[in-house]
């Protein structure tokens, strides 16, 4: 596995993060130097390249590069070599349905979204300076889903921003219900020193915070064992790459869903067509076809 920093820093502030004040401004960095290292990574054996950057859908403004993070992906996945190519972190406002049809047409790319929603509120959205709507964001599900019927989104989520009342985390349920994540990384609010948010009222305690964080992941965990209990049955493609507690091989789908499975150490760094046997809500077990 390999990661590939293709730009620096972030122009966002989005009003709770720190990242633009202690990483500077958004960098790309320039095309033939990236494939040049992707190539070499690839002949170096690497199976699994991860596009890094704060803000990977907006790659190729500052400086202009020529290219679009959607035409960086084509050019990747026309390389020689059997490798996957993921990518992160992804931000709404800038995901188009250009990087959404590239990533449906090319074969190398995992059908994997990494798409941060942060809130289904869109008062706490605008407070959060996300500059997209839940209305936005869920259209862009919908169109991914229709190219990529099989795509696995996963996301991030603050519970409790400053001023959020009950019936705005209430928006952010619903919206998880609508969009059906594989899996969420979910956060109660922690203040960073030196942001808008650490200045803004925060009159919910941290108590009544961790109920709604509850509420949010009981809601997510029936959503995740549908989601991977319809997989039983299917056959997918998995990169092999350890040895689990249990004795078993652990590779990832290209969705990026743990599956566990029997095999000899050797298929470790290979690719191998498993069959889904049983769902344990979060991660798979299966057999090698
Ligand atoms: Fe940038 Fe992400 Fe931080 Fe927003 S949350 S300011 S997009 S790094």
């Amino acid at each position: 596995k390999a990661w590939l920093p293709i730009m620096y820093g972030c122009n966002n502030f989005c009003s709770y993060c720190i990242v633009p004040y202690v990483r500077g401004r958004e960098r790309s960095r320039m095309p033939e130097d990236i494939i040049k290292e992707a190539k070499e990574l690839i002949s170096q054996g690497a199976k699994d390249i991860t596009l890094l950057g704060q803000n990977v859908n907006s790659y190729g403004k500052y400086p202009d590069c020529g290219m679009n993070f959607a035409q960086l992906l084509r050019k990747i996945n026309a390389l020689e070599g059997d490798f996957i190519i993921r990518f992160m972190t992804s931000h709404p406002k800038d995901c188009t349905y250009e990087l959404l049809d590239a990533m449906a047409e090319c074969e190398k790319v995992a059908k994997h979204l990494h798409l941060p929603f942060q809130s289904g509120s869109n008062r706490v959205l605008d407070a959060m300076n996300r500059r997209y709507t839940r209305e936005k964001y869920l259209e862009l599900l919908e169109y991914a889903y229709s190219v990529m019927p099989d795509l696995s989104v996963t996301t991030d989520v603050i519970v409790g921003f400053p001023g959020e009342t009950y019936d705005e985390f209430l928006e952010t349920v619903s919206l998880v219900k609508k969009a059906k994540f594989t899996s969420m990384y979910t956060f109660i609010f922690s203040s960073r020193e030196g942001t808008k948010a650490s200045k803004m009222p925060d009159p919910i305690s941290r108590e009544e915070k961790g109920k709604w964080f509850k509420e949010l992941l009981d809601t997510q965990e029936k959503i995740a064992a549908v989601r991977t209990s319809s997989m039983v049955g299917k056959t997918y493609r998995v990169l092999c790459e350890s040895v689990s507690k249990g004795g078993l091989i652990e590779g990832r789908t290209g969705g990026n869903i743990i599956i566990e499975f029997p095999a000899d150490e050797s298929v470790i760094g290979t690719f191998r067509d498993v069959k889904v046997t049983e769902s344990l809500t979060w991660i798979l077990r299966g057999e090698i076809q």
